[in-house]
């Protein structure tokens, strides 16, 4: 994680081994972050369909003037990615290339730390687990 990218404390995010990113974006862009995901060797990434309101949202509901409801959600897709630490700022700056318009409502990314990732098929757990065969860290190894 980029030191310029954190408020001085360092503890702000607190350290961990994993991370999950998990990006609000919209529904349209998502074809395009989630190849450029995957040429980076991203290979594991959950999408929802969600619907939301941030400064998008809430400027519709100044312009209606109406009470908060329902129609204010503008529909957004939720992106979940758990990378090791090291891949953290990557993946950022990558999602951030892909799906930023300059646009209201580009969306948001929320960094939280993960305190260990467990294969089910398999049992694995912490790095073992988190290492997917032909991702990230197998492309940076091979020679
Ligand atoms: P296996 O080798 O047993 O297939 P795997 O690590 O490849 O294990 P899957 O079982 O294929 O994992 O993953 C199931 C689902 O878990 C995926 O469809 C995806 O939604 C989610 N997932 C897996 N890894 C991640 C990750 N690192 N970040 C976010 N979602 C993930
Ligand atoms: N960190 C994993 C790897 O290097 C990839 C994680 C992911 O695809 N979400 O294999």
């Amino acid at each position: 994680i980029k030191a310029h990218n954190l408020p001085e404390d360092p503890h702000y995010v607190p350290d961990s081994k994993f991370y999950k990113l998990e990006a609000i974006l919209r529904p349209w862009r998502i074809p395009q972050v989630s190849s450029a995901l995957l040429k980076m060797g991203i290979r594991g990434v959950t999408i929802s369909d969600v619907k939301g309101f941030g400064a998008q949202g809430g400027s519709k509901e100044r312009q209606g003037g109406s009470e908060f409801s329902e129609d204010n959600f503008v529909a957004k897709v939720k992106m979940e990615i758990v990378v090791s630490k090291d891949q953290v700022e990557a993946v950022i700056d990558k999602i951030i290339g892909e799906a930023r318009t300059g646009e209201i409502g580009d969306g948001k990314i929320f960094l939280i730390p993960v305190s260990d990732v467990i294969r089910v098929r398999t049992g694995e757990r912490g790095e073992q687990a988190e290492r997917m065969t032909g991702g990230r860290t197998d492309l940076n190894s091979a020679v």
